[in-house]
């Protein structure tokens, strides 16, 4: 039996954001997040729309002071300008409240805001506030995430679910009561939402952590307790390797249970490193899932003592880069061309064999090898390629094989 994540997806109302859809079986939407200084509006509308370009199908910005908060509406227009209809959401923190009642322009412009209810005041101002905000979404018809966040947690209510474990005969542990006092705090902060006249068609929510095994926890426990859309992401997650892969690990094992309406990945990005790559990370981990495709896949084996020229390694890199240039021409021409599955194999042991199984499959000589590479298409062998252009001669079977394959389906 073929095991889907897809089919398992956990039901959540549906909630629109813009001209996105999401939860109530909807795909699992991409999002990630500006880290331009939103008072600049031109360099944030540049950066939303690389985003956006590069896939994210949601883009977060923050809001943080007035000027931020009075950049907004340029900010949809230099987008509208470029054509770039992607949704934005207003990621606010202490001022929101105050932001979105001065400046009713941002609030019209943003397409969903992000209210943190550990970071809306205190006491009684904390009600009011988080009133204002939820109010204000009711009014312009906007959706909210209630997001709330293992650094910024609600410390009265923590607190008190502290004390009153103490207070057990054979008190829990701590850790658990902390994902306890999250949850709360989320689904406390939704049901008042409800109160406040927001329909669960406008709530997502998220509880966000450092940990993988605390997101694990924490995500289980709010699929289990509500059916509210849920945001999925691991929140400081890091640089590098460690980012990626502790995101990947945590958002797949919720997804594969079919939790998550939506995700972003947190990647700090190096220095020059482009903030395009969370996006990336965030649909690779869908595709290997199986949940969605993005883009045609490779399968390629790592090498080995077998594979001593550097043949293998240029032409795995060059049909990645060919696929990456010629993917928005594909998009526009070929619908369903991500479906596309290549394979390109270092030598005869694997070669073959894999390469059978993918759309088209090539598999280069290995170390003492004839200097010939037999191509698969559909699982058939169908040509063998010789001479020094091998690149070149696998680009043109590729792009006959995906104009055959989805051009003219009209
Ligand atoms: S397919 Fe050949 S080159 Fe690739 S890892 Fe296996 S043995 Fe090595």
């Amino acid at each position: 039996m073929t095991y889907s994540a897809r089919e398992k997806r956990r039901q959540t109302h549906a909630v629109r954001i813009g001209n996105v859809a999401m939860g109530g079986g909807a795909p699992v939407v991409v999002q990630s997040m500006t880290n331009t200084d939103t008072a600049d509006a031109a360099a944030t509308a540049r950066q939303a729309a690389e985003l956006a370009g590069a896939g994210s199908e949601l883009v977060r910005i923050t809001v943080d002071r007035p000027e931020a908060a009075a950049a907004v509406p340029a900010i949809r227009e230099r987008l509208d300008a470029m054509g770039v209809d992607v949704p934005l959401i207003g990621d606010f923190h202490y001022i929101g409240h105050t932001l979105l009642r001065d400046y009713p322009e941002c609030a019209r412009a943003l397409d969903k805001y992000r209210i943190n209810p550990g970071n809306v005041g205190f006491r009684e101002k904390q009600d009011r506030n988080f009133a204002m905000m939820i109010e204000t979404a009711a009014r312009y018809g906007k959706a909210v995430r209630i997001g709330v966040n293992w650094g910024s947690l609600d410390q009265a209510l923590l607190t008190r679910m502290m004390d009153e474990n103490a207070s057990l005969a054979e008190p829990r542990d701590t850790r658990e009561i902390m994902h306890e006092a999250l949850v709360a705090s989320a689904l406390d902060s939704a049901a008042r939402a409800g109160e406040l006249g927001l329909g669960a068609d406008r709530i997502v929510i998220s509880a966000k952590v450092s940990e993988v095994q605390d997101l694990i926890a924490c995500y289980r426990l709010l699929a289990g307790r509500c059916d509210y859309a849920l945001h999925l992401g691991l929140t400081e997650a890091g640089m590098g390797d460690k980012g990626v892969i502790a995101s990947t690990a945590g958002l797949a094992i919720l997804l594969q249970e079919g939790i998550g309406d939506t995700i972003r990945v947190s990647l700090t990005p190096g220095p020059g490193e482009a903030r395009t790559r969370e996006v990336r990370v965030a649909q690779e981990i869908l595709q290997s899932l199986g949940i969605r495709a993005f883009s045609p896949g490779i399968i390629a084996c790592p090498g080995c003592g077998r594979t001593t020229s550097t043949t293998f390694q240029e032409l795995a890199r060059d049909i990645e880069a060919y696929i990456r240039e010629r993917r928005p021409e594909w998009q526009a021409k070929y619908p369903g061309f991500e479906q596309l599955q290549l394979a390109v194999m270092g030598c005869i042991v694997n070669g073959p064999g894999e390469s059978k199984h993918a759309d088209i499959g090539i598999s280069l000589p290995g170390t003492g090898e004839i200097p010939a590479a037999p191509v698969y298409i559909d699982g058939e062998k169908a040509r063998t390629l010789r001479g020094e252009d091998l690149a070149g001669q696998f680009h043109e079977i590729v792009e006959e094989y995906v104009a055959s394959r989805w051009g003219n389906r009209s």
